[in-house]
């Protein structure tokens, strides 16, 4: 039997964005060397290059610009893939010291139905995801360590967790309205 038979279709989907971003990157690679080759020069322009090296790097997938999309709507303000961050978090919320990560369950080897290894490759697999695992943990550590809160949005509760972490900013918003507003009253008086 086919071993994709026996994948859900979420799996299905998350095997077929990494295989697009390996054809991607070696597509990268490929051009690259002419480049250096012919003419010395980047062939892409910067918005092209940046548009395939998100493709490389997981970047700007569906999941994530849905979480996106709902702190837009509430007014919250993000910084996107913050290179000077362990880990080069997905969205940073610095006004609250708030890391939201956006975690396809397969991948991040969440413990959940979609989450759940394929039969088949086995070596690969655990190698792939035990490795994602161990650095989601270790970076997580090291924000917290630096002061950020990590805030995990897992595929397979998008819109509950994206709901929650709204919430929770939200509250958060409201305390740091009522202190700045207490503040200023202090300066008047
Ligand atoms: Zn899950």
């Amino acid at each position: 039997m086919c071993g994709a038979a026996t994948l859900t279709a979420e799996q299905r989907m998350d095997q077929g964005m990494q295989r697009r971003a390996t054809q991607v990157a070696e597509h990268l690679v490929v051009r690259c060397a002419g480049a250096r080759e012919s003419t010395m020069t980047d062939r892409f322009d910067s918005a092209k290059r940046s548009e395939i090296m998100s493709r490389v790097r997981g970047r700007d997938t569906k999941p994530e610009i849905f979480v996106r999309r709902a702190l837009f709507k509430a007014g919250f303000r993000y910084r996107l893939h913050v290179a000077d961050l362990p880990g080069r978090p997905d969205i940073v919320l610095p006004r609250y010291r708030i890391i939201v990560r956006v975690n396809g369950c397969l991948w991040h080897g969440h413990s959940c139905r979609r989450g759940r290894r394929p039969a088949t490759n086995e070596e690969f697999w655990q190698a792939k995801i035990d490795g994602n695992v161990r650095r989601d943990a270790q970076v997580a550590a090291a924000l917290r360590m630096a002061g950020w809160r990590v805030w995990t949005v897992w595929g397979c509760q998008l819109k509950r967790s994206t709901e929650l972490l709204v919430r929770k900013l939200e509250m958060s918003r409201t305390r740091q309205r009522a202190a700045s507003r207490s503040r200023s009253t202090e300066v008047a008086r």
